[in-house]
C-alpha cells in the first residue's frame, strides 16, 4: 500500500497548487485526479478556455465591426474561421494542463490517475490502488447546477462546458442566468454573430455586485446589443426541431411568453462536487448546500482531513481555491497559512471588464459603516481617452470615520489588472488617502483609482 504525508483529491487550481507547495516543503505527496488532464475545471473547461474565446472573439469583433478604422486601420472583409479559433483555444488549454504535469514531475508529486473514494478516515481507494496518508486535502471542486425542472441535453440545452465547444455560431443563444458565465459566454457568441438574450431571475444582472456598478454594466452590455431580461424566469424549455422553444415568465408571476432559441445555455451557478467520494466512510458531513464546512485552518470535522476551493463555502473562484491550497499546504507542513475571506477580488472578463473587491456600498452600510464614496469615470482618464476605451468608472468606498478602504469596484478595459492594487491596499489596511498619496505612473488607467481615492475627500483633479 502506498503511504504519503499528504494525499490531495482533485487537481484543480486548489489541489494542484497545494500538492506542489507541500512537496516544496519536503512532504511526500500524491494527488488523485480522475480527469485525463490536470488543472481541474479552471484549466480544462473554465477560466482558460473561456478567456481564450473572450480574447479571440474580441479581436474578431474589432476587425469585423471596423472598430479600428478610426485609427486608420482598415480590415474590411474580416472573416471568421471558428474551427481555427477553437483549435487555438485547445492549444492554450493543452499547453497549460501539460504544464501542470511537468510541474508535478519536477516537484515529485505522484499523480494517482482515477476517481478517489474514502475507505476509512486515513485510507483512500483510487481505482485498484488503496493509499494511506497522514493528511488528506479534499479539492474536488464543483459542477454545473440546474434550475428546478430544467436539465441539459448536450445538444441544444447546454452547460458552459459544451457552450465553450460550439462548432457553429448559433442564430439565437438564450442564456439562463445573468452571472459570470452567462455574461462572459454571452459576450463571446454575441461578438461572433449570435443574437443573445440573457434571462435573469433577479431584478439586476450580477445581483451580488455593487448595485451602481451592476446598473452601469447592464447599460454598457445593452448598448453592445445583448438583450437583458431581468426579473424573468424560464418556466420551461421544449425541444423543437433543431432548436428549442423557451417559456419565460415574470419572476413575480404574470403572463408567460415564448421565445425560439437555437441554443440554450444554463448558467445559474455551480454546486459542490462530492459525488462518489464516500465521505461517510471518513466521517465527514456536508451542509445543506452540499459544501464541506471548514475552519480557518481548512480543517473539516475530521481534523487531519482538510478541504479547499469550490467544494467549500465562499466564492467559487480559481484564485480563492489557489490561495487556500497554498495556505493549507503551509499549515500541513507546520508553517503559517492564512487567507482573508474579506479580500478576494472577482472579475468578469467582458469588454469592458468588471472587477470588484471588498464590500459593496449596500453591504458596507448594512454592516453599520458610515461611508464616503469617491468615483472617477474613465472618460476623464487620459490613457483610456487616448486608447478610445472610455466606458466605465472606478468607485472607492471608504469608512467615513477612519477612511479605511472597504471596497473598490471598477468597470474598465483593464479593470481585472487594476483590482490587484486595490486588493493589496485593503490587505495592508490602507486608507483612501494612502492610495491618493501613492505616485501612479502617467498615463495609465490606474490613475483613475488614484483620482477616485482623491474624490473620496472631494479633491479629484481631472473632473
Ligand atoms: P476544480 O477546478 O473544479 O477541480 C476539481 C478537480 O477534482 C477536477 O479536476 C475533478 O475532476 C477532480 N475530482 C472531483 N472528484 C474527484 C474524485 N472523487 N477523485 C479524483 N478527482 C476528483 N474562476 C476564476 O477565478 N476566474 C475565471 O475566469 C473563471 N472562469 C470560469 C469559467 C467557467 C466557464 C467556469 C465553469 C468556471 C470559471 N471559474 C473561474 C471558476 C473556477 O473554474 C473554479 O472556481 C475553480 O476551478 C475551482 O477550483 P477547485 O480546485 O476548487 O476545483
Ligand atoms: P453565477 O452565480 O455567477 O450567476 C448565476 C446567475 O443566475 C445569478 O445572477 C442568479 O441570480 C441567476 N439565476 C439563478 N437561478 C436562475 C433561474 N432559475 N433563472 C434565471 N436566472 C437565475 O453563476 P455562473 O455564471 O453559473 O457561474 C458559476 C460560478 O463560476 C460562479 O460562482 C463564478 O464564481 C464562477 N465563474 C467565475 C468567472 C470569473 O471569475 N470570471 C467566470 C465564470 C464562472
Amino acid at each position: 500500500m502506498g503511504t504519503y504525508d499528504l494525499l490531495v483529491i482533485g487537481a484543480g487550481p486548489g489541489g494542484y497548487v497545494a500538492a506542489i507547495r507541500a512537496a516544496q516543503h519536503g512532504l511526500k505527496v500524491a494527488c488523485a485526479e480522475k480527469r485525463a488532464t490536470l488543472g481541474g475545471t479552471c484549466l480544462n473547461v473554465g477560466c482558460i478556455p473561456s478567456k481564450a474565446l473572450l480574447h479571440a472573439s474580441e479581436r474578431y469583433h474589432e476587425a469585423k465591426a471596423g472598430l479600428l478604422s478610426k485609427f486608420g486601420i482598415g480590415l474590411a472583409g474580416a472573416t471568421l474561421d471558428l474551427a481555427a479559433m477553437q483549435r487555438e483555444k485547445a492549444k492554450a488549454v493543452k499547453e497549460l494542463t501539460g504544464g501542470i504535469e511537468f510541474l508535478f514531475a519536477k516537484n515529485r508529486v505522484t499523480w494517482l490517475k482515477g476517481a478517489a473514494r474514502f475507505e476509512s478516515p486515513t485510507e483512500v481507494r483510487v481505482e485498484e490502488e488503496v493509499v494511506r496518508a497522514d493528511h488528506i486535502l479534499i479539492a474536488t471542486g464543483s459542477e454545473p447546477a440546474f434550475p428546478p425542472g430544467l436539465a441539459p441535453d448536450g445538444e441544444v440545452v447546454l452547460t458552459s462546458t459544451e457552450a465553450l465547444d460550439l462548432e457553429r455560431v448559433p442564430g439565437h443563444l438564450l442564456v439562463v442566468g445573468g452571472g459570470y458565465i452567462g455574461l462572459e459566454l454571452g459576450s463571446v457568441w454575441h461578438r461572433l454573430g449570435a443574437r443573445v438574450t440573457v434571462v435573469e431571475s433577479m431584478p439586476s444582472i450580477v445581483p451580488q455586485m455593487d448595485a451602481e456598478i451592476a446598473a452601469e454594466f447592464a447599460k454598457i452590455l445593452k448598448k453592445q446589443g445583448l438583450i437583458l431580461r431581468t426579473s424573468t424566469r424560464v418556466a420551461g424549455i421544449e425541444r423543437r426541431g433543431e432548436g428549442a422553444r423557451v417559456t419565460l415568465e415574470p419572476a413575480a408571476g404574470g403572463p408567460a411568453e415564448t421565445l425560439e432559441a437555437d441554443i440554450v445555455l444554463l448558467a445559474v451557478g455551480r454546486r459542490p462536487l462530492t459525488d462518489g467520494l464516500a465521505l461517510e466512510k471518513a466521517g465527514i458531513a456536508t451542509n445543506a448546500r452540499g459544501q464541506i464546512e471548514v475552519d480557518l485552518k481548512f480543517r473539516t470535522n475530521v481534523p487531519h482531513i482538510r478541504a479547499i476551493g469550490d467544494v467549500t463555502p465562499g466564492p467559487m473562484l480559481a484564485h480563492k481555491a489557489e490561495d487556500e491550497g497554498l495556505a493549507a499546504a503551509d499549515i500541513i507542513a507546520g508553517r503559517t497559512g492564512h487567507v482573508d475571506p474579506a479580500v478576494i477580488p472577482a472579475v468578469v472578463y467582458t469588454m469592458p471588464e468588471v472587477a470588484t473587491v471588498g464590500l459593496t456600498q449596500a453591504e458596507a452600510e448594512a454592516a453599520g459603516h458610515a461611508v464616503t464614496v469617491g468615483r472617477f469615470p474613465f472618460l476623464a482618464n487620459s490613457r483610456a481617452k487616448t486608447n478610445r476605451e472610455t466606458a466605465g468608472l472606478v468607485k472607492v468606498i471608504a469608512d467615513a470615520a477612519t477612511d479605511r478602504v472597504l471596497g473598490v469596484h471598477i468597470i474598465g478595459s483593464v479593470a481585472g489588472t487594476m483590482i490587484a492594487q486595490a486588493a493589496q491596499a485593503m490587505v495592508f489596511g490602507a486608507s483612501s488617502e494612502d492610495i491618493a498619496l501613492t505616485c501612479h505612473a502617467h498615463p495609465t488607467h490606474s490613475e483613475a483609482l488614484k483620482e477616485a481615492a482623491m474624490a473620496v475627500r472631494g479633491l479629484p483633479i481631472h473632473i
